[in-house]
């Protein structure tokens, strides 16, 4: 009761826009709730700037300009900042240290443990995964190395080196097709939201495909195409005690097509979201507890959507991929699976701050 709350949104990463919206939405929700709040905007080139209002409207075009108007009127210091704490305490509101810290952000520099690692030397409670964890999460590479180490069914894969592939790409090619045959599917190590992932079905397209992961991160993963449905699991809570959320379906209606950026956030027409997904109790089942069981052995905190692939040729459930910090649009899949279980977003919100201030008692 009472909180005094640090909402970060935007971010120096791909997922910038998606972030602002995700903020929006969790700051709505955050407004009703008997707490104070601060909200601060990272720019794309990682500025971090206090943001004025308590985010009702957070307009994703034009909020550098509001934040910078709103910086010149306050007379929070925010020079020398000696400690991290001290940094994080200058971006709130009053100046005051904040009692929570809430990184609504997606993607490199945000979910993968580098803004993790600034709270924890803060040593201020923060809603999500620690470094780790989180670091652990966003590397596909390094997720699907530890979560095959225990015996998680994933996609057969290939790691690919952005260093390897410039020295020679038709030997870079080769070694692929030697381990994985066409169809392809292509995707940056450290990604989110489908930016710079596609389909490879022949090699010039899959030199295409990897040449655009290749602008986004310098670690390649290229996987075997499936066919699938796509079933995605909410997970709410901290090491070892996790709730799963109902399982929810992802459906593409384009032909030949994949749930890419544009189709996420852009055409909502494009997919229908049903939850729960209409599949057996013995599939569900099996879900909920690959769900909990990747995030026990990752030790997530707080909050997690892991992706699953049903692969209706093999009629073979896998691991897809996990986001720590999972989209929270209005449309996004996670608070809506987390209302059809009964929490509605305040019982969400609600619960991802007692859960960063009982994941903060416990390391410290
Ligand atoms: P998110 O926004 O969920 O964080 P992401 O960018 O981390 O996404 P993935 O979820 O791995 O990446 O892939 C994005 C989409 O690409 C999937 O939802 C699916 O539609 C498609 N896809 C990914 N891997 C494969 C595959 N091996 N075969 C077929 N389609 C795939
Ligand atoms: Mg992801
Ligand atoms: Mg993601
Ligand atoms: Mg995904």
């Amino acid at each position: 009761k009472g909180k005094h709350v640090l909402l970060f949104f935007g971010g120096k990463s791909t997922e910038h826009l998606v972030s602002c919206r995700s903020a929006l939405f969790i700051a709505r929700t955050l407004s009703k709730m008997p707490l104070k709040l601060s909200l601060v905007g990272i720019t794309v080139n990682g500025d971090f700037l206090p943001y004025p209002f308590d985010g009702e409207h957070l307009d994703s075009e034009n909020w550098v300009k509001e934040a910078e108007e709103y910086g010149k009127s306050r007379n929070v210091p925010s020079a020398p900042i000696s400690s991290p704490a001290a940094f994080l305490s200058s971006l709130t509101k009053d100046g005051s240290k904040p009692d929570i810290l809430f990184p609504v952000l997606h993607g490199i520099n945000c979910e993968d443990g580098a803004i993790q690692g600034l709270f924890k030397m803060a040593d201020i409670p923060f809603v999500g995964s620690g470094i780790l964890a989180s670091a652990c999460g966003m590397d596909k590479i390094a997720a699907k190395t530890i979560l095959q180490h225990y015996k998680i069914p994933v996609v057969p894969w290939f790691r690919l080196s952005r260093r390897v592939w410039q020295m020679n790409n038709e030997d870079a090619c080769i070694d692929i097709l030697e381990k994985l045959p066409f169809p392809l599917f292509v995707k940056p190590a450290n990604g989110g939201s489908s930016v710079g992932a596609g389909k490879a079905n022949n090699l010039s397209s899959l030199n295409q495909a990897i040449a655009a992961a290749a602008e986004l991160d310098s670690e390649i993963l290229i996987e075997r195409q499936l066919r699938v449905r796509e079933l995605e699991c909410g997970v709410l809570g901290n090491f070892p005690n996790y709730l799963a959320s109902p399982v929810g379906e992802i459906i593409v209606k384009k032909p030949n097509s994949f749930y890419d950026y544009q189709t996420k956030y852009f055409s909502e027409q494009a997919t229908e979201t049903c939850i729960p997904a209409t599949i057996t109790t013995l599939m569900t089942r099996q879900i909920h507890e690959l769900a909990l069981e990747v995030c026990n052995i990752l030790q997530i905190s707080g909050l997690a959507r892991v992706d699953f692939f049903f692969d209706r040729d093999a009629r073979k459930i896998y691991f897809n991929e996990i986001n720590t910090m999972p989209g929270f649009t209005e449309i996004s899949l996670y608070p809506q699976v987390f209302a059809a279980g009964g929490f509605d977003a305040t019982e969400l919100c609600g619960r991802l701050l007692y859960l960063a201030l009982a994941e903060h008692e416990e390391r410290s």
